[in-house]
C-alpha cells in the first residue's frame, strides 16, 4: 500500500501520519455508515412506494407533458422529506436558483425576510438585495431582516421574537456555515428555532437552505417543522451522478408557487421536459447516502490531521457532524492557495492543471476553486474552494468514494509539506 501511494506522490512520513490517524476513527466511521444504512432503507422505501418503474428512465421532450419519471421523481423526493410535495428538476441550474426560486415565489410586495442565523451564503446577498443587483428581492419591495448568532454560536431568541413582525413572511434557515466560521445546525437545533418562530408566528413559513446537510443525519429539517427545503443536486441528493438541477420540497402551496414561477403562471408542474436526466437522477439519489458518508469520512479525516497540524479547524477532529463541510483556517493566503492545488493534484480529470484565485461571479472576493470532477463545479465531488480574505479558511468537501478522499487529504499535506507551510508532521 505505501509503495502505491509512494507512486502517486504521497511520502513514506505523510502516509504514516495518515494511518495514525486514522486508527482512532473507526468508531466514528463505524457510526458514519450507520446513517448511511438507514438512509439508504429511506431512499429505497420512497422508491417502492412510488413505483418507480423501468419507464420512468425514459424522460421526455418539447413541453414534457406526462412525464410519468418527473413525476414519480417528485414524488419519490416528497416520501424522503416526509413532505407534501416536491420539485425535481434539470430547470433548476443550481443551489443558488433553487433558493431564489423558493424566495421569489413565496413572497410578495411589502412582505419581508428574515433570517435569523446571521448573514446567508454569498451568492443570496444579490437575490435578496443586500448587494443590489438587477431584480432582487429588493427591487420589488420585499425587505430583509437579519439576526446573527449569539458569539458562542447559539440563537439569539431575545432579538428573533423582536424581528418577527405582522409583515415576516418567510424566515430562512442556512442549514451549513457555507463561506463562514460559525458552527453548522444539526436538524434537531433547527427544529427548536423553527418551534422559536411558529410560537411568533404560526403562518411564517420556515424556509431551511439544505445544502450540503442531506443524509449527513437520519432527520431532515422537514422532519422537524420546515415548511421546505431547498438544495442543488450537484452536491449531496445527487449523488454524484446528476449532471445538473436543484430540489424543493414541502408544503403543496410553497412548491405550487416555486413552479408557477419556475415555468408559468397557470402552467407550474405540468411542463419541463426531463430529456435525458432521469436515469442519473433516480440512481445519483439511490447512491447518494453512501457517497455523503463517503465525503463525511473524509471530512473527520481532514480534522483529525489539520488539527495535528496545529491549525484551527472547524468542526474540530471529534465534534458531531451536520454537513459535509470541513473548514480550515490558515491565516495565510499560501496555505489556502496550497491546500486547493493539493486537491486538485488528486483529481480524477484535470489533475494536471493548477487552480488560481480569480473573481467569481457572485462573489465579493477572490476566490480559489480545486475541482477536478466528472461534472463541472460539482461539490459532491472531491473539492475544495476559499474566498481569500482572513481569516484565510479553506472549504473542503466531497470525494465520491473515502478511498479518493483520503488520498486527495494526503496530496494536500504533503503539497503543505514540500511548499514550507508545515514544518515537522507529528510522529
Ligand atoms: C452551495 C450552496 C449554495 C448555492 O449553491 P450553488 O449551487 O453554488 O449555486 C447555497 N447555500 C449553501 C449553504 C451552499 O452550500
Amino acid at each position: 500500500m505505501k509503495t502505491q501511494y509512494q507512486a502517486m506522490g504521497i511520502s513514506e512520513e505523510v502516509y504514516r501520519f495518515g494511518e495514525t490517524a486514522l486508527a482512532g476513527l473507526k468508531e466514528r466511521f463505524e457510526q458514519i455508515d450507520e446513517t448511511a444504512e438507514y438512509n439508504q432503507l429511506k431512499v429505497l422505501r420512497a422508491m417502492q412506494e412510488n413505483k418507480v418503474s423501468e419507464a420512468c428512465l425514459y424522460g421526455t421532450t418539447g413541453y414534457g407533458y406526462n412525464d410519468l419519471g418527473r413525476e414519480t421523481l417528485e414524488k419519490v423526493y416528497a416520501s424522503l422529506f416526509h413532505a407534501e410535495d416536491a420539485l425535481v428538476r434539470p430547470q433548476i441550474t443550481c443551489g443558488t436558483h433553487a433558493l431564489a426560486l423558493a424566495l421569489m415565489s413565496n413572497l410578495r410586495p411589502g412582505d419581508e425576510l428574515l433570517s435569523p442565523v446571521g448573514k446567508p451564503y454569498d451568492t443570496l446577498e444579490e437575490v435578496i438585495g443586500i448587494r443590489p443587483s438587477k431584480g432582487s428581492l429588493a427591487e420589488y419591495g420585499i425587505t430583509y431582516r437579519q439576526v446573527d448568532l449569539l458569539s458562542g454560536g447559539g440563537f439569539d431568541y431575545e432579538n428573533i421574537a423582536k424581528a418577527v413582525n405582522e409583515r415576516t413572511r418567510l424566515v430562512t434557515i442556512q442549514r451549513s456555515k457555507g463561506y463562514q466560521t460559525r458552527p453548522t445546525l444539526s436538524v434537531e437545533r433547527i427544529g427548536e428555532l423553527i418551534a422559536f418562530i411558529k410560537k411568533q408566528k404560526p403562518d411564517v413559513i420556515c424556509m431551511v437552505d439544505n445544502c450540503y446537510g442531506e443524509f449527513v443525519e437520519r432527520l431532515e429539517p422537514t422532519d422537524v417543522g420546515a415548511d421546505m427545503v431547498v438544495g442543488s443536486l450537484i452536491k449531496n441528493p445527487g449523488g454524484g451522478l446528476a449532471p445538473v438541477g436543484g430540489y424543493l420540497a414541502g408544503k403543496k402551496e410553497c412548491i405550487e408557487n416555486a413552479a408557477y414561477r419556475l415555468t408559468s403562471p397557470g402552467l407550474g408542474k405540468e411542463v419541463g421536459a426531463s430529456l435525458a436526466a432521469l436515469p442519473s437522477f433516480y440512481q445519483g439519489l439511490f447512491l447518494a447516502p453512501t457517497v455523503t458518508a463517503g465525503a463525511l469520512k473524509g471530512a473527520v479525516f481532514a480534522a483529525n490531521l489539520y488539527e495535528q497540524l496545529g491549525f484551527d479547524v472547524l468542526p474540530n477532529g471529534s465534534e458531531s457532524r451536520h454537513d459535509i463541510i470541513q473548514a480550515v483556517t490558515f491565516h495565510d493566503p499560501d496555505g489556502v492557495i496550497a491546500f486547493c492545488q493539493g486537491i486538485q493534484a488528486a483529481a480524477p480529470v484535470d489533475s494536471f492543471v493548477v487552480p488560481e484565485p480569480w473573481d467569481m461571479p457572485g462573489y465579493d472576493s477572490k476566490v480559489i476553486m480545486a475541482a477536478g470532477a466528472f461534472v463541472s463545479g460539482s461539490s459532491i465531488e472531491l473539492s475544495a474552494d476559499g474566498p481569500l480574505r482572513p481569516p484565510y479558511t479553506v472549504y473542503f468537501q466531497g470525494g465520491l468514494t473515502w478511498q479518493h478522499a483520503k488520498f486527495g487529504i494526503l496530496k494536500t499535506v504533503q503539497n503543505l509539506v514540500e511548499k514550507g507551510l508545515i514544518r515537522a508532521l507529528p510522529s
